[in-house]
């Protein structure tokens, strides 16, 4: 899971839905009244999931497990428990639809005093409470909040955590991949296989990377060749512009911190200066 910037709705969006929620508080406000607004507002949950789409990391991926392709609204706090909430932007996410439908359902994990303890990626950074095991591809829980997480959304499912540790894999070798075409002047490849790069499943590897690139001990856990060559693809990002939100999304904290810029980072040669 990886932070997700919510964009807004716009006048229009924001208008409709405030619409259809007063609509049902007019009815009486009850989960019944809220299902079937919801239901039957094929033009607002089309508005809303079209903006879902663009704000997801990768091709529209799931907010939650990051791998499959987030079909479905869902509604962070449940229909069933918050019907008052069934219209409220700020209550909506796209998931896939296992992880909708056959793991967090109408869950909603709260503490003793009340808090919630399920982890919205819009609302705050999921690395506060999750520690991604590179090597393995299972979430650790930092805090109990990361704990119930893990558990409602079930993000160490079998097929979850062999993606992730395949996609580990398989990122190592595409930033050596990218330092060979770059070193070699085909830019345009260079260019291609980076944008490939930030649309693949599982974006919260690549976060997790980024984040402990040029910390100590990343030779041991990346590979000091890997390492080596990520730092150089980010200090050439920098030097070629801004990144997409897509890309900040990937890359978490780092890209837009400036984590790693501040040490171990080649100056930037850019591209264009290597021919
Ligand atoms: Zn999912």
């Amino acid at each position: 899971m990886i932070r997700i910037v919510r964009l807004p709705l716009g006048a229009d969006g924001a208008e409709r839905l405030a619409r259809k929620a007063e609509h049902v508080r007019q009815l009486g406000g009850s989960v019944a009244h809220a299902r079937a607004t919801w239901k039957s507002a094929a033009a607002e949950r089309g508005l809303v999931r079209d903006r879902l789409a663009e704000m997801a990391a990768g091709i529209q991926r799931c907010m939650y497990c990051g791998d499959s392709l987030g079909t479905d609204i869902d509604h962070f706090e449940p229909l069933a428990r918050t019907p008052s909430r069934a219209f409220d932007w700020l209550n909506h996410l796209l998931a896939c639809s296992h992880c909708n439908s056959n793991e967090k359902r109408d869950g909603h994990p709260c503490g003793e005093a009340g808090e919630c303890l399920l982890i919205d990626p819009t609302r705050e950074e999921p690395s506060t409470h999750l520690r991604l095991v590179l090597s393995t591809g299972e979430y650790q829980a930092s805090t109990p909040k990361g704990g119930a997480t893990i558990e409602t959304i079930g993000l160490n499912r079998p097929d979850l955590v062999r993606g992730r540790a395949d996609a580990f894999a398989m990122r190592g070798l595409v930033f050596l991949g990218l330092m060979a075409k770059h070193d070699a002047g085909d830019i345009d490849a260079w260019r291609v296989a980076l944008d490939a790069l930030h649309r693949q499943p599982f974006a919260d590897v690549l976060a997790a990377m980024m984040r402990i690139a040029d910390r100590p001990g990343a030779d041991i856990v990346l590979g000091a060749d890997v390492r080596d060559a990520m730092l150089t693809v980010v200090s050439l990002m920098r030097a070629e512009g801004a990144p997409t939100v897509h890309m900040t999304s990937a890359m978490g904290e780092a890209s837009t911190a400036g984590a790693l810029g501040s040490s171990g980072v080649q100056a930037p040669r850019g591209p264009s200066g290597k021919t």
